[in-house]
C-alpha cells in the first residue's frame, strides 16, 4: 500500500484554506497546510479587514462635518496615517495569531513556506527543502491583483498590497479602475483629505451592478471630491521631480503622488508545478474545477480565487467547508452559488443580493421595479445632500423578489438581512405584510407601494 504522510495537504493559508484544513483535521484527518507569506490570507492581511478598517477611518470626516447641525462644535482636527496604519498593522498581526493558533488547535501541521506541487500526490516544500506525499492536495493560493507588464512605467504604480503599508497618505492619488477595489480605495483616500481622482476605462463604473446603483455612485462619489475621469486608460507612467504623471488616452495627462491599479485580479497558479500535476488551468490561469471542487486530476483539488468562480471571501469558505466535510466527514454537500450578497464598501456604501433590473428583464417575461431615493432622516438636520437609493427587482408572475440593491448608510448591513428572506423565496407580499420599523432607511424596503414606471419622452 502506498505510504501518505498525510490525508490532506493545503497548499495556502487563505480564507478557504484554512477552512477546508481545520474541518478535515476535525472530521479525524491528518492534516498539514503551508503559507509563503502571512496566516489568513489577502482577506485578512491585505483585504476585506484591513480594507474595513481603513473605509471606518474615512468615514469619519462625514461625522465631524454632521455633527455642527446638531449643536456640536469640535475642536482642531487632525488625521495621522501613521496612527491608523500601526494600528491596523497590530489588529491584523492578532487576526493572524487567532488564524495560526486555530489551526494548531485542531491538529494541522504548519509549514510556513511555499510549496510546489511535483505530482498528483507529491508536493515540495521550499524552505526547509523537503518533498511531502499527500492523498489528497488542496490548492487554495487565491489571486493577485493585475498590472498591465506592457504598460510603460509600470513600475510606478502600486496596487492594494502597497496600499495598506503607504508610509504616507499621498497628497494627490489616482486611482485605475472601476470595480469594487477601485471605488473602496478612491472613497478612502478622498475621506481621508487626498486628492483622489478615479480613472476608469468605461462610460460608468461598477459594470454588472444595478443600474441604479451605478449612476447614484456616479453622482455621489464627485459630491464628495472624488473626480471622475470616464472612457480614458494609462498610456505611459512617468515619474517626475514632482510625483508621477500619467499618460491618458487621448493625449491629456494626470498628475498624482501615487497611482494605485485596481484593474482586477488573476488567479494566483504561477510556479505552482500545476503543470508537472497535470492540472487543466484556463486561459487566465484559474484552476478549472468541477462542483465539488475538484480538479481533473483525481486527487488535486481548488477552492477559492484561484478558481475564478466567485471571488469573495464566505464563497471560499464555503468551498473549503463543503470539500472537507465531504471528504472526510461523510456529510456531502456543494456550494450554492445564488443570492449572493456582496457589499461595495464605498461611501455611500452600495449592497445588492440576486439579479439587476437588467438581468431581470431578460431571464423574465415581465418584471415590476420598486424604488426610492430620498434623504436620510441624518441628513436633514446635518444638511448632507445625499441621496439614498433602495430599489426591488419583482418577478411580476409570482411576485418572488429578485434582486435588492441599496446605496446609503449600512447598506451591507441591510442587504445582508434581506439576502436571508430572498434565499427563501420572499415575495414582494411577504415584503408588504412585514411590519415596518421606524425610524429607519430600512423601512423603506417593506413600505414601497408604488411600482415604478419609466418617465414618458
Ligand atoms: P473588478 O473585477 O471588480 O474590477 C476591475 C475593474 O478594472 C473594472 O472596472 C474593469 O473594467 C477594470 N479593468 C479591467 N482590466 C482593465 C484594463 N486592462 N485597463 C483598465 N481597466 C481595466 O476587480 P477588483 O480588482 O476591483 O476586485 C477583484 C475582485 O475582488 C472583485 O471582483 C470582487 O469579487 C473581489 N472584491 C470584493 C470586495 C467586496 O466584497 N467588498 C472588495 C474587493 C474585492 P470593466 O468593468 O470595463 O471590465
Amino acid at each position: 500500500m502506498t505510504h501518505f504522510d498525510y490525508d490532506l495537504f493545503v497548499i495556502g493559508a487563505g480564507s478557504g484554506g484554512v477552512r477546508a484544513a481545520r474541518i478535515a483535521a476535525s472530521h479525524g484527518a491528518k492534516v498539514a497546510i503551508a503559507e509563503e507569506y502571512r496566516f489568513g490570507g489577502t482577506c485578512v492581511i491585505r483585504g476585506c479587514v484591513p480594507k474595513k478598517l481603513l473605509v471606518y477611518a474615512s468615514r469619519f470626516q462625514d461625522e465631524f462635518e454632521d455633527a455642527a447641525g446638531f449643536g456640536w462644535t469640535l475642536g482642531e482636527r487632525r488625521f495621522d496615517w501613521a496612527t491608523l496604519i500601526a494600528n491596523k498593522d497590530a489588529e491584523i498581526a492578532r487576526l493572524e495569531g487567532i488564524y495560526k493558533r486555530n489551526l494548531d488547535r485542531a491538529g494541522v501541521t504548519i509549514f510556513e513556506t511555499r510549496a510546489v506541487l511535483e505530482g498528483p500526490h507529491i508536493v515540495r516544500l521550499v524552505k526547509p527543502h523537503k518533498t511531502v506525499r499527500a492523498k489528497t492536495i488542496l490548492v487554495a493560493t487565491g489571486g493577485w491583483p493585475n498590472v498591465d507588464p506592457e504598460l510603460e512605467g509600470a513600475e510606478h504604480v502600486i496596487t492594494s498590497n502597497e496600499a495598506f503599508h503607504l508610509k504616507a497618505l499621498p497628497k494627490r492619488v489616482i486611482v485605475a479602475g472601476g470595480g469594487y477595489i477601485a471605488v473602496e480605495f478612491a472613497g478612502i483616500f478622498a475621506g481621508l483629505g487626498a486628492e483622489t481622482t478615479l480613472i476608469y476605462r468605461g462610460p460608468k463604473i461598477l459594470r454588472g451592478f444595478d443600474e441604479d446603483v451605478r449612476d447614484s455612485l456616479m453622482e455621489e462619489l464627485p459630491r464628495r471630491g472624488i473626480r471622475i475621469v470616464t472612457d480614458k486608460v494609462f498610456t505611459r507612467i512617468e515619474k517626475t521631480a514632482g510625483g508621477l504623471v500619467g499618460h491618458v488616452t487621448g493625449g491629456g495627462r494626470l498628475e498624482a503622488d501615487e497611482i494605485m491599479f485596481a484593474i482586477g485580479r488573476s488567479p494566483n497558479t504561477t510556479g505552482l508545478g500545476l503543470e508537472a500535476a497535470g492540472v487543466e488551468m484556463a486561459r487566465n490561469g484559474a484552476i478549472k474545477v468541477d462542483a465539488q471542487s475538484r480538479t481533473n486530476v483525481e486527487s488535486i483539488y481548488a477552492v477559492g480565487d484561484v478558481t475564478d468562480r466567485v471571488a469573495l471571501t464566505p464563497v471560499a469558505i464555503r468551498e473549503g467547508h463543503a470539500l472537507a466535510d465531504t471528504l472526510y466527514g461523510g456529510k456531502p454537500w456543494v456550494t450554492e452559488y445564488e443570492m449572493i450578497p456582496s457589499a461595495v464598501f464605498s461611501t455611500p456604501e452600495v449592497g445588492t443580493v440576486g439579479m439587476t433590473e437588467a438581468e431581470a428583464r431578460a431571464a423574465h417575461a415581465e418584471i415590476d421595479i420598486y424604488k426610492a431615493r430620498f434623504r436620510p432622516m441624518k441628513g436633514t438636520i446635518s444638511g448632507r445632500e445625499e441621496r439614498m437609493l433602495m430599489k426591488l427587482v419583482v418577478a411580476a408572475k409570482g411576485g418572488r423578489v429578485l434582486g435588492c440593491h441599496i446605496v446609503g448608510p449600512d447598506a451591507g448591513e441591510m442587504v445582508q438581512m434581506a439576502a436571508i428572506a430572498m434565499r427563501m423565496g420572499a415575495t414582494k407580499a411577504d415584503f408588504d405584510r412585514t411590519m415596518a420599523l421606524h425610524p429607519s432607511a430600512a423601512e423603506e424596503l417593506v413600505t414601497m407601494r408604488e411600482k415604478w414606471t419609466p418617465p414618458k419622452g
